[in-house]
């Protein structure tokens, strides 16, 4: 999971959202809200619609060369998702922050599950224990945000055995975060997912490779750009910026690294 750099909206969806959420801010009780929040994301959420059609244009971009889901970055990303769900925050149900590109598999069984640290105790609250059409307490959500939150300070991926993903961050309370952002997306637990980062960072490893023996025997930009294109499309891209930051744990990886240290920059999306 990487940092989703904002591409801003045009002036027209990001007014038309204004208007959309306005309808849900209307509604005068907190159930009434996240029902109106509801029907109208259906009705709006499409591909025809002037405002969404700018939203998913803009999560694709900012999703990388072959759209992947910003959870998994596995598979196709294709549904708008609320990072704070809908049915406890009508407030975001149109705001484009709250917005990343998943795909199904990683959307459903997140639905609603969501905790916070709530503000008045500091305890952790599951936000599915909470009597139902009450508003949560305030807090800070525990899920790491993609959108505001830099992913990589919280997690690390074992790039030298296990590829999973381990919580690295001191703070207690930040530490859970990570711990409950692996669990709830089931960033380990589905074992095709840990499979296919260690296939990532072979190809990621062979094509930087390539790489290096053609730069050194003479070719020419023109004949590097395809390869360095090709690896920013690359899946499991949160792989790649671990294998930048772990490269001094890998010692042929290093070498390659400083034999074109120009690669060191090549971030597909979060560095956009
Ligand atoms: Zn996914």
């Amino acid at each position: 999971m990487l940092y989703l750099n904002d591409r801003p909206l045009t002036a027209k969806a990001a007014s038309l959202l204004v208007q959309y959420q306005k309808a849900v801010d209307d509604k005068p009780t907190f159930s009434e809200k996240t029902s109106e929040g509801k029907k109208l994301f259906a009705r709006y959420n499409k591909k025809s619609n002037d405002a969404f059609k700018v939203v998913r244009g803009n999560l694709a971009e900012m999703s990388g060369g072959t759209i992947r889901c910003n959870y998994c970055e596995d598979s196709n990303a294709n549904q708008v998702e609320h990072i704070y769900p809908k049915n406890f925050y009508p407030e975001k149900c149109f705001v484009w922050e709250n917005y990343c590109y998943a795909c199904g598999p990683c959307n459903q069984p997140k639905s609603d599950k969501f905790a916070i640290f709530e503000d008045a105790t500091g305890n952790e609250l599951n936000l599915k224990t909470i009597p139902k059409d009450t508003a949560p307490p305030k807090g800070k959500a525990l899920l790491v945000d993609p959108r505001a939150d830099e992913p990589l300070e919280y997690l690390f991926l074992d790039t030298q055995s296990t590829f999973r993903f381990v919580p690295f961050i001191e703070d207690a309370n930040d530490y859970r975060r990570a711990e409950y952002t692996i669990e709830i997306l089931g960033l380990n637990s589905r074992n095709h997912l840990v499979r296919a980062r260690k296939v990532a960072f072979g190809n990621f490893k062979a094509r930087l490779f390539e790489y290096v023996a053609k730069k050194e025997s003479g070719a020419t930009a023109a004949q590097l750009n395809p390869l360095i294109d090709s690896l920013k499309s690359e899946h499991h891209q949160t792989v790649w910026h671990e294998m930048i930051r772990q490269r001094s744990l890998h010692p042929e990886l290093d070498d390659l690294f400083n034999r074109a240290p120009e690669a060191l920059e090549w971030a597909a999306f979060s560095n956009q």
